[in-house]
């Protein structure tokens, strides 16, 4: 460890410990930026607009004071992206150290239960949690984009299979812009909206929905090159900005702000859609280790 990323195992762990209470506390500038700018849209002085200056202020509290943007910690993700050289036990090691530090801080809401009985496992390590994805790379990055993944909002995530009768929806975009359309409308502000979307289309059932949750790690301000994916991601925004279900489904212009749509290659006899909601408390954060120097973002 020491030799490729210049820290030891402790040191990598402290890194975890806090890039967890970042993701917990504070919200990224990119999500800030789009929640301030969807309020000043909302009617002056609408119940829409003051939901959206809670939002605001929440956010501002918990930064201040290190504390969860929700009580909900939602799943803890890592997508770990690391050089040759290191050995994926001792970066889960790492981690998993971090976390029961990390939930002893409170930064996690003891969160995890076992799913057959429901007892709390107290320090946030289960089977399959925290989810970790290792991605081996060529460079000499070591690379951390962290998510906490609410339970309200992954509740009405949805997925769909085109061509889709009921909604007229054929295997096309228009057919996408369909079923996406229809996420929203079930969702009717449940998984507290305002929110952002992570389309995945095409793959099998396992990978559309990964490719729709890779999706919430990009930046709300980023612009697919894929021009006709970015007018899908424009469309999704405005159309469901139309709708009038607003910020917790109270009514407003703001039901989304940002959708971001990728691609995975499909069989002919599969064409998937999959919408993985992403609430107002859009927890992801990065962490870069680099000859022992720790950055975050
Ligand atoms: S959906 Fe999001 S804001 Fe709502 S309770 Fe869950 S984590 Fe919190």
């Amino acid at each position: 460890m020491r030799e490729i990323l210049g820290i030891d195992e402790q040191g990598l762990a402290d890194a975890f410990v806090e890039l967890v209470r970042l993701v917990s506390s504070r919200l990224p500038d990119d999500v800030v930026a789009a929640l301030k700018k969807y309020r000043d849209l909302e009617e002056p002085g609408s119940r829409a607009q003051r939901t959206m200056d809670t939002l605001l202020v929440n956010a501002a509290k918990a930064e201040d004071g290190s504390r969860p943007i929700c009580q909900d910690t939602g799943t803890v993700t890592f997508d770990i992206y690391y050089p040759f050289g290191l050995r994926e036990s001792a970066m889960k090691a790492a981690i998993e150290k971090a976390i029961v530090v990390a939930t002893g801080h409170h930064y996690l809401r003891p969160n995890v239960v076992d799913t057959l009985t429901g007892d709390s496992l107290e320090d946030n390590l289960g089977k399959g949690h925290p989810s970790l994805k290792f991605h081996q790379t060529d460079g000499g990055e070591f690379k951390v984009v962290a998510v906490l993944k609410g339970g309200g909002c992954e509740n009405v995530g949805a997925q769909y299979t085109l061509p889709n009768t009921p909604l007229k929806a054929g295997r096309d975009l228009n057919g996408v812009k369909k079923v996406v359309l229809d996420a929203v409308v079930k969702a009717s502000g449940k998984g507290c909206a305002p929110g952002a979307l992570g389309i995945g289309i095409g793959g099998d059932r396992a990978t559309s929905y990964l490719k729709s949750k890779e999706m919430l790690h990009r930046d709300l301000a980023d612009t697919t090159p894929n021009p006709d994916l970015a007018e899908l991601e424009d469309w999704v925004v405005e159309k469901a900005n139309s709708l009038g279900i607003g910020p917790m489904g109270f009514g407003g212009r703001t039901t989304l702000f940002g959708a971001k749509a990728g691609v995975v290659d499909r069989i002919p006899a599969s064409y998937y859609v999959a919408v993985t909601y992403m609430c107002w408390a859009y927890r992801r954060r990065s962490m870069t280790i680099k000859k022992g120097e720790v950055t975050y973002a």
